[in-house]
């Protein structure tokens, strides 16, 4: 389909150190290019095998072999590994846009199963007697379902908005002081988007299959496969246990914490700007509960984790997704205050504004709760973890 396909490839100049310290990054074309910009002959690039995957078929993944294949260092020898980084920041925002794509589109069939699918009947007395049965939208636990799908699709693009704002700021203000400060939100929330939303958008995949019965597992449906394809967004572009170490083990403590203190004063402001303003009542308290269980959190790391480093591991994930509870509920509270301003211009938008406000109420007061769970689990620490013998496991 292409006149040529250029590969980038790490891969060890010979005597290079061992491990990652030792890896450089080349490109390798498929066809030589000619001095004069023409395709010429064939390089020892091939395709081994095709990989026989759990989803994403679209895509082809292959073994690809180099057999005294041709290839151009780009950067210098032995850091490979931080040119490809330029690329895997991007690509790790990717797959948690990917992961938040899939929640979405799921999300969107179940909505409509939901509302299509006959089943029982509504526990207050039957809302569509002239039918059979109700649709099963009818059912709390179904309601309670599609909202918890929904509440985090609406606050994790809104995460992803506010951080490619971030991108654009870190790339082009004229002020010093706001792109440092940009650079260090894309630092920090890089592992978190990536980490929590294909965590999350996998989880929502399977929560909207469900919404299917046994129509979910059947391939007709679809359903399948948005579990199959989501699944892969928590692997690729580095497993999402690995975000987490990234999250707690590089990035809390970078440039004596400067990132996270930003992010702990943006948020405690908003709480405190807003704190009187009773139309946010249902989200400032929550918000500054979640924001006091990730300072609490980190603080724990600090005094805990130094000494013995098995404490920050046991608890990444724990970290990861607190983080991106409160993240997402800071965004609720944003959202909120627009919502509420724009219900009063009128302009025909309040019913809109009201499922909104719906929405954020139940982020808060039914997904926001798990940030006391998840410091709990950080504070248990390592122990029990690690005291199993490897052979009793
Ligand atoms: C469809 C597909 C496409 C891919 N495309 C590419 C590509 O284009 N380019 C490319 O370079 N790679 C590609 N990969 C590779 C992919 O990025 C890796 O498979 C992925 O990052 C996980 O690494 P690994 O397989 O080495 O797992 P491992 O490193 O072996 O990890 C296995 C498990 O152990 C955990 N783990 C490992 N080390 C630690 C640690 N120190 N602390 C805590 N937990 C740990 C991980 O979280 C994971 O759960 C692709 C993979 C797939 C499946």
């Amino acid at each position: 389909m292409a006149e040529n396909i250029v590969h980038l490839v790490l891969a060890r100049i010979e005597g290079a150190p061992a491990g990652t310290k030792g890896i450089s990054l080349f490109v390798a074309p498929k066809f030589i290019v000619n001095d004069d910009g023409s395709v010429g002959e064939r390089n020892g690039v091939s395709c081994g095998s095709i990989e026989h995957k759990m989803g994403i078929h679209g895509n082809a993944t292959c073994v690809v072999n180099y057999d005294g294949a041709k290839g151009w260092l780009i950067g210098q020898e032995n850091r490979g590994l931080n040119a490809m980084f330029v690329m895997m920041n991007e690509a790790r925002l990717a797959a948690g846009v990917a992961g938040l794509s899939q929640s979405e589109v799921a999300y969107q069939n179940a909505v409509a199963c939901a509302k299509d699918r006959l089943q029982g009947r509504s526990l207050t007395g039957a809302k569509f007697p002239d039918k059979p049965a109700d649709p099963i939208i009818v059912h709390p636990d179904v309601r309670r379902t599609l909202l918890s799908i929904k509440a985090f699709n609406e606050a994790a693009r809104a995460l992803v908005v506010w951080t490619a704002l971030k991108s654009d700021i870190a790339h082009r203000s004229s002020d010093e002081a706001e792109r440092q400060s940009a650079d260090d939100h894309m630092g920090l929330m890089t592992p978190v988007v990536k980490g929590v939303l294909t965590d999350l958008g996998f989880a929502n995949a399977v929560k909207a299959q469900q919404m299917f019965g046994g129509h979910g597992y059947i391939e007709e449906w679809g359903m399948s496969q948005f579990v199959r394809d989501a699944r892969i967004t928590q692997i690729y572009e580095g497993a999402n246990g690995i975000q987490a170490m990234d999250l707690v083990g590089r990035k809390l403590g970078k440039d004596g914490g400067r990132a996270i203190m930003g992010f702990f004063n943006e948020v405690g402001a908003f709480c405190q700007e807003n704190a009187g303003d009773d139309t946010l009542k249902g989200f400032i308290a929550p918000l500054q509960e979640g924001l006091s269980h990730l300072q609490q959190a980190t603080m724990w790391f600090m005094q805990n984790a130094m000494a013995k480093p098995d404490n920050a591991g046991a608890g990444a994930t724990d970290f990861m997704h607190l983080f991106g509870l409160v993240a997402m509920g800071y965004m609720w509270a944003k959202m909120a205050k627009v919502a509420h301003s724009k219900k009063q211009q009128g302009n025909g938008v309040a019913e809109k504004m009201d499922a909104k406000l719906l929405t954020g109420r139940f982020f808060m007061e039914r997904l926001m709760p798990e940030t006391a769970s998840r410091l709990a689990c950080i504070q248990a620490g390592s122990d029990t973890i690690m005291e199993m013998p490897t052979h009793l496991f």
